[in-house]
């Protein structure tokens, strides 16, 4: 059963407040930090109630389904254009094989996920016959665990400027995931790890202005992703449970 616009509404809050006090408590601006709403769990009249509650970044973890959902969220949106204009920006937050480049092309806006040289000169290969330009975020195994997607810490500065060479790709941010433990401390070290390496590419000026995201922070530790940082947050179970 889809999850009411007024339980999404109601979590959104929650999740805004938080972000707000983490904010006020690390001399941050609550208006930097964008909530996307990881969909991959909840069904497609939830996925409509999260746009009814005001939230227009949504993300996918699955080539396949980010494809489906696309398609049918932009009929959906193309039916209402005339009465109720929005546009939706649909992230690519999981793990990306090469082969399900061009079925993600179709639907991402950007890609929060890329992790090697290969995936990357794909994506940018497929963009450029297209003839656009893709953003993409280098994603870090900043907790090292070895299970992990996410190039090694020692590997992101020279990926990221590898990836800043390709004319069809854009560097928008670095991503990472917390610890799958929860430990807090752990947590807190693997998000400041990232944010230490943005700011080292920053000081070596890898990356344009539009170098500025770190998506960082799911349900269980956005609140330590945001006091360390985070410009986004990928939150799914928070809103719809
Ligand atoms: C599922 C997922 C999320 C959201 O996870 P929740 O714990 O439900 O908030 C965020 N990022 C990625 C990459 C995911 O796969």
């Amino acid at each position: 059963m889809a999850v009411t616009v007024n339980k999404i509404t109601k979590n959104l809050t929650r999740i805004r407040r938080d972000i707000f006090d983490a904010c006020q408590r690390t001399g941050r601006s609550p208006e930097a930090v964008e909530v996307v709403a990881v969909t991959k769990s909840v069904d497609i009249d939830t996925i409509k109630n999260c746009m009814k509650a005001g939230l227009t970044n949504l993300g996918e973890s699955r080539p396949q389904q980010l494809a489906e959902r696309f398609s049918q969220i932009d009929e959906y949106l193309y039916g209402r254009r005339k009465t109720d204009p929005v546009s939706v920006k649909w992230h690519m937050v999981g793990h990306l094989q090469r082969n399900k480049v061009k079925q993600t092309l179709v639907a991402a806006d950007v890609i929060h996920s890329v992790d090697s040289l290969r995936l990357a000169e794909e994506i940018s290969q497929r963009a450029e016959a297209d003839e656009r330009v893709v953003d993409v975020m280098l994603q870090v195994n900043c907790s090292q665990e070895a299970q992990k997607f996410g190039c090694a810490v020692g590997a992101a500065t020279h990926l990221g400027e590898m990836i800043c060479s390709m004319r069809s790709l854009k560097l928008t941010g670095l991503m990472t995931m917390g610890p799958t433990n929860g430990d807090p401390e752990q947590t807190r070290r693997t998000f400041i790890r990232l944010r230490e390496i943005f700011e080292e590419m920053k000081h070596d000026k890898i990356g344009g202005d539009s170098f500025s995201h770190l998506s960082m922070g799911m349900s269980g530790d956005y609140i330590i992703a945001v006091e360390e940082g985070a410009t986004i947050v990928r939150v799914g179970t928070a809103l719809f449970a």
